[in-house]
């Protein structure tokens, strides 16, 4: 979920209440039993038929039946505060608002709240690392076996593989295997540590973000045939496709918790203002839609009452 090293993570922030058990079970494998007892692993994982973009056109639907705008691919160039209220500048035009929820990455959310919050400069987080995932459609019945599970995750120090996780989607959603049928396979390899212990040591690696298509294409040919130990050739292919993305995983490095709230106590202190998003709740859409609503309904009392 991190796809970082475990020294550089803030134990707090990624797995709540581990320290609690260690003192508890006065080991670091019964801490960790004990609470992978209560949360088997995959029990926290859920799909959605169609993809996760099923999602996104469903809020759409959902927004446009209640009225409300969206804009896309509009960049916010400027917040600013107007009385009690606030004024959002973007693509040459004007907002003006009685409350403001900000929910863009971290940096940005800084950036944007630098002149209204400026306590904010303080916990600003670094850029999160960009990752590439390149997916891979191959006719090939040996993989019918599932030869790994739904998938692996690679140690950064592995040789023979560059890619960090590997994810066999036909193996781990049904839907997905009802749409190919047997013998076609949809096969997902990552690229792109968000903490790595090369990095910390100042030897990071070249950006996956940065490499060609046809590069990553061959990269992900050769890693998915170590990884799932079937040879995967060019003639194989279906289709393939890469995506990337920039600064899309937050950090979660150590003292992560502290800048979490130094971000709230700066925040709370600002009338009509909320800011969310994986930065401050954590990574994944469970975590981010259950802390949006904590703050959010919040906001609307604020808003009541005054
Ligand atoms: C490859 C990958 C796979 C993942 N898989 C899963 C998964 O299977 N399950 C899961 O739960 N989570 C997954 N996650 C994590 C999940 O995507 C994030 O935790 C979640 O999207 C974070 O939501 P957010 O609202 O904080 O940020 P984002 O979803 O990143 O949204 C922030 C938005 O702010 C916009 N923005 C930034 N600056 C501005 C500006 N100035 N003006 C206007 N807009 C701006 C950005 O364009 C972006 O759309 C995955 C993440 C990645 C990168």
């Amino acid at each position: 979920m991190y796809s970082s090293d475990p020294d550089v993570l803030d134990v707090d922030s990624v797995a709540p209440g581990l320290r609690a058990a260690l003192a508890k079970h006065g080991s670091l494998a019964a801490a960790v039993g004990s609470m992978r007892a209560s949360a088997p692993a995959g029990s926290a994982v859920a799909g959605l038929a169609g993809g996760m973009g099923t999602l996104t056109r469903a809020l759409e639907e959902d927004l446009a039946a209640r009225g409300v705008k969206v804009d896309t691919g509009v960049t916010v160039e400027a917040v600013e505060r107007d009385g009690d209220g606030w004024v959002v500048s973007a693509a040459g035009r004007t907002l003006s608002a009685d409350a403001l929820v900000m929910a863009t990455d971290g940096p940005a959310a800084v950036n944007l709240l630098a002149a209204a919050v400026p306590e904010l400069a303080a916990a600003r987080p670094g850029p999160g690392p960009g990752v590439a995932l390149v997916t891979l459609v191959v006719d090939q019945p040996d993989l019918d076996a599932h030869p790994r599970g739904t998938g692996v995750l690679v140690a950064e120090d592995v040789e023979a593989v560059d890619a960090k996780a590997l994810t066999h989607a036909t193996a781990k959603w049904q839907w997905l295997a009802d749409s190919t049928g047997p013998g076609t396979h949809v096969l997902r390899l990552s690229y792109g540590r968000a903490l790595s212990a090369a990095a910390a040591a100042g030897q990071a690696p070249a950006s996956p973000v940065d490499r060609g298509d046809a590069d990553l294409f061959a990269q992900a040919l050769a890693d998915a045939s170590v990884l799932l130990q079937v040879p995967l050739g060019v003639d194989d292919v279906v289709g393939w496709d890469v995506v990337r993305w920039v600064g899309a995983l937050p950090s979660a490095a150590v003292g992560h918790r502290d800048r979490v709230a130094a971000v709230r106590t700066a925040v709370d202190a600002v009338s009509g203002l909320e800011v969310v998003g994986a930065w401050l709740a954590g990574t994944g859409l469970a975590a981010v839609t259950a802390d949006t609503r904590t703050r959010i309904a919040g906001l609307t009392e604020q808003l009541e009452e005054s």
